[in-house]
């Protein structure tokens, strides 16, 4: 088992090299040079395992060299019942008869992020252990909010990492700030960035492609790695659930074997749907996956036109975890979609480092809009679905998973569909209670009190704590200056 770059296919690392690298060195990102395929059978199979133990499955096949039973004990921390609230990780809850909310914001963080972020350590610090490398981490992250928090839940206090978070200083809801803002464990960092998402993701891949700034870090002992969706280690838990979800689907009687389901997920990066599109790969009866995006709707305009153009104003809005331009992931579709032909891969990548876009062949649009169906829905639009969702079903969804909603309206015909739902609505407070008609008040812990009010639940603890909390992070820091940032912490 090996995986490779997706802008040269002769470059080749174990999964466990893999993790470690996050991110090839020609730029590219890693991925399996080959996939597992479960048939009907083994599916029926597999209904009977408990999370931990599907996770483990699936995860030993990309990381032999850890081997099954080391990843079952680590899937057993990272998903154990006290983090998320019961004994599976996640939940589905049916909303009507053709649409099921998979529920994947039951972490410590409230985020979908959890999934992938309090397993990426144990497989980090076992693939270290596998490949011998007595080596501390550097862990750095660029966060349009939800993912900086679950990488910091996630390393708190693990031996040999160190985590760096940078941030939109003026790009993240309060909640969030506040969140990664009074995070404590010792071997942390938290910095806001004087720019947007893009910048922030921008100025980390710089670092990557810093080889004087690695030098310095490996004269120390330390190696840079990725906690983004970049890096395989997050990207291969996160198909767990899909599988997870659709063994669920069919123990109930929601589908039938064989029949294929849609996928909804609302998309920043790219990494969430590329791992729904990759559950298909593998075997999982996929018709067609719904892209949705907010007001930057760039890839709704890639899959309708086939353009992938950044050159496009930025904006800020109500389901900021998709605010993002560049999104990343979208490259190892683009791999896939040419064939997984490298060359080809990498040309694109060239050109839109190059002039901001890039443009798919005919052939190649009509392969993507073939499995892909893409919307978009502005913060108007998504507030009247969060009002609707609640009037409709009694069901309450953050922004995000809102943005799903609305995409899935958009689809030209019915069909059952899995609809990831990608975070707690308390996260975002403010903005759910106006779209469920209420006024917020300024002040975001009141409108989790509100919210809960409403909703009839008590808040949740992980974000009505962060009140009484010390602000340990505070200053904003200029783009430039990030690379000096990771030197001080080396
Ligand atoms: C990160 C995030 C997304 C986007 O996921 P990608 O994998 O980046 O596409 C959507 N919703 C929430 C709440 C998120 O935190």
């Amino acid at each position: 088992m090996e995986f490779y770059s997706t802008r040269n296919k002769s470059y080749r690392l174990s999964g466990e090299q893999a993790v470690i690298a996050g991110i090839a060195p020609d730029g590219g990102l890693f991925l399996p040079c080959e996939l597992p395929c479960y048939g009907r059978e083994e599916l029926n199979r597999m209904k009977a395992l408990d999370y931990p133990q599907l996770a483990a499955k699936v995860m030993a096949f990309f990381f032999p060299g850890i081997g099954e039973q080391k990843l079952l004990q680590a899937c057993r921390k990272a998903y154990a019942p006290e983090k998320f609230g019961g004994e599976c990780p996640v939940r589905l809850h049916g909303l009507d008869g053709n649409t099921v909310m998979l529920e994947l914001w039951h972490g410590p963080t409230l985020a979908f992020k959890d999934m992938a972020l309090q397993m990426l350590p144990h497989l980090l610090s076992l693939s270290l252990e596998a490949a011998g490398d007595a080596r501390r981490a550097l862990i750095l992250t660029a966060t349009s909010g939800d993912t900086g928090k679950a990488a910091l839940e996630g390393f708190t206090d693990v031996p040999g990492t160190q985590v760096a978070v940078f941030y939109p200083a003026y790009g993240v809801s309060e909640m969030q700030r506040l969140q990664m803002a009074t995070h404590r464990a010792q071997n942390v960092a938290v910095f806001a960035v004087d720019g947007n998402f893009d910048d922030t993701q921008t100025g980390v891949k710089r670092i990557f492609a810093d080889a004087a700034l690695r030098e310095e870090a490996a004269s120390k002992g330390v190696f840079l790695s990725s906690a983004n969706s970049i890096n395989v280690g997050r990207l291969i838990p996160q198909i767990v659930y899909y599988i997870y979800a659709y063994l669920q689907l069919l123990s109930n009687g929601c589908v039938a074997p064989g029949d294929a389901i849609d996928i909804a997920v609302p998309t920043g990066n790219f990494g969430n749907i590329l791992a729904a599109w990759l559950a298909g790969k593998m075997g999982i009866p996929v018709r067609t996956l719904i892209c949705a995006s907010n007001r930057n709707n760039i890839l709704t305009d890639f899959f309708r036109t086939g353009v992938y153009d950044t050159r496009r104003p930025f904006y800020k809005t109500g389901s900021p975890s998709m605010d993002i331009l560049v999104s990343s992931n979208l490259e190892r579709l683009l791999f896939y979609l040419c064939g997984e032909d490298d060359e080809a891969c990498a040309g694109l990548m060239r050109q839109l480092a190059q002039t901001g876009s890039y443009r798919l062949t005919p052939e190649l649009l009509q392969k993507a809009q073939q499995q892909f169906f893409a919307a978009c829905a502005d913060d108007d639009q998504t507030a009247a679905c969060i009002g609707r969702v609640w009037e409709g079903f009694g069901y309450c969804v953050d922004p995000h998973t809102a943005v799903a909603l609305c995409a899935l309206s958009q689809r030209p015909d019915t069909h059952f569909t899995l609809v990831a739902s990608t975070a707690s609505p308390y996260k975002f407070s403010s903005t759910v209670l106006r779209g469920l008609g209420r006024r917020p008040s300024q002040d975001e812990f009141e409108n989790l009190t509100l919210l809960a009010q409403f909703l009839q639940e008590k808040p949740p603890e992980q974000l009505s704590s962060l009140r009484s909390l010390p602000l340990r992070f505070e200053q904003v820091y200029a783009r430039e200056s990030m690379p000096d940032l990771v030197r001080g912490l080396l």
